[in-house]
């Protein structure tokens, strides 16, 4: 500390879920690891102050549902710019890629975008496509590689990506998923599973997958859906939430109902992961609009502040195996931090199939720290 600090972020409000601290501190970093978290660090010896005060200073956020595959991969866009200025320091590729083309991913995405972005490997070989569906012919499943893609590249690769609506696969859901649990087994790897419009069950969904695997876009208004047709949270669902089965928002164009999320947190079920399924076919105008936009309808909903946070942070860090790594607030951890504010004011947001809400806080992103370099966040 002697030796002063390359950046610190003066008199924020340390919000970091991991260790369930909330308190007034500074965050001293040199080069692209913090290196003090303290009250009242030295500004005097540090070459770039910013000022937080008012504002909250979180483990980089963690957007777990994109698709960065541009120029690739039909849903993909160019996610660097838009993750840099909402906070975003980590984002993970949800199946743009599969085995025959993860390479790419990793070359001419992983590694020179500025923010971390990382990959779900797709079950089927050339990743997720719109039309045919990527699973119509289940000949091109391939399980061995999708796994073999984790294995051999875990600086990137997290995990296993099925898609089971019907325009992806077709009648062979239930075959598509015991292959991507396939996959999974043999990557030891997560199976993120994207859900709505399936010809098969949602209790045989979930009673399929795993502590640790995904479901997708959770609050979808597409049926079969996490409730039933009395409103009611599944009774198949709570059991696999309760035996750690992951839910995770993915909002997308088409998958946020507004009114399962307050049936669902009325049974129970609060979402793991808040993502926000960004890619590059969303209808205009687009109701995703960024991750803190997201973040603030759950807010709004009624998660506490704390709770969202983790659901941006260290949820998705864990689900990934990745927490000694991410979202974490502690001297010795990779520079990765988010500067948000809770802006006041009333802001309409809107849901997939036409409702809203009035949230009188919107969280935005003031600043994107990664690996130690800032990045000015949305106006
Ligand atoms: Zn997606």
């Amino acid at each position: 500390m002697s030796d002063g600090f390359d950046l610190l972020l003066a008199g924020g409000t340390v919000l970091d879920p991991a260790s369930g601290r909330r308190q007034e501190l500074d965050v001293g970093i040199v080069a692209d690891h913090i290196t003090a978290i303290e009250p009242a660090l030295p500004r005097e010896c540090a070459k770039q102050v910013l000022d937080a005060h008012g504002c909250y200073v979180t483990p980089g956020l963690i957007d777990f549902h994109i698709h960065s595959y541009w120029g690739v991969n039909t849903y993909g866009f160019d996610a660097d710019p838009v993750c840099a200025r909402s906070g975003v320091t980590t984002a993970i590729d949800a199946g743009s890629a599969g085995p025959v083309n993860f390479l790419g991913f990793k070359r001419f995405i992983a590694e020179p975008c500025r923010t971390r972005m990382l990959a779900f490997v797709c079950v089927a070989q050339h990743g997720i496509l719109h039309s045919p569906g990527e699973l119509e012919e289940v000949r091109f499943a391939d399980p061995e590689g999708a796994a073999r893609a984790v294995k051999e590249h875990p600086d990137v690769a997290v995990g296993i990506k099925v898609r089971l609506q019907r325009s992806s696969v077709g009648d062979n859901g239930r075959e598509a998923l015991r292959l991507a649990i396939e996959a999974g087994e043999a990557s030891r790897s997560p199976v993120m599973v994207h859900i709505g419009d399936t010809a098969i069950s949602m209790e045989e969904i979930v009673d399929t997958l795993r502590p640790g695997d995904v479901v997708t876009h959770c609050f979808t208004p597409l049926k079969p859906g996490i409730v039933d047709q009395a409103g009611r949270l599944r009774e198949a669902v709570r059991r696999a939430h309760e035996r750690g089965v992951l839910f995770d928002v993915g909002h997308a164009s088409r998958h946020l109902d507004f009114d399962i999320v307050r049936r669902a947190i009325g049974d129970g079920l609060l979402p793991d992961i808040i993502s926000t399924d960004l890619h590059g076919r969303m209808s205009s105008p687009n109701p995703v609009v960024d991750l803190p936009t997201t973040m603030t309808k759950f807010l709004t909903l009624g998660m506490s502040l704390e709770r969202v946070v983790a659901a941006c942070t260290i949820n998705p860090a864990r689900a990934i195996g990745w927490q000694d790594r991410l979202a974490s607030l502690e001297a010795g951890r990779e520079a990765d931090l988010t500067v948000l504010e809770l802006a006041e004011g009333p802001a309409a947001l809107r849901d997939s199939i036409g409702g809203e809400l009035i949230a009188d806080q919107r969280i935005a992103a003031r600043w994107t720290v990664r690996r130690g370099e800032v990045i000015q966040g949305s106006p």
